[in-house]
């Protein structure tokens, strides 16, 4: 095992059941949303094409009902 391997550097997670809410202990820093798909904070990424912003590792919308339920933002 390497040790300096974090559970968030782990990329590639995709949780068939995402996340209902952000693990305690979790602070998320500015920018950060919790991604309920990769169960870490990302900083989501604004898709030019398509004008929303996603989560670059898992590609999800920012509009995707789990992503808002787990950051209680409902914009
Ligand atoms: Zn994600």
């Amino acid at each position: 095992m390497n040790k300096q391997t974090d559970m968030f550097d782990i990329i590639n997670i995709n949780n068939k059941n995402p996340d209902i809410s952000i693990p305690e202990g979790v602070k998320l820093k500015a920018k950060e949303l919790w991604c309920p798909y990769c169960s870490k904070p990302v900083i989501f990424k604004k898709d030019k094409d398509l004008g929303v912003r996603k989560c670059p590792y898992c590609k999800v919308s920012e509009r995707d009902y789990n992503v808002k339920q787990v950051n209680k933002r409902w914009l």
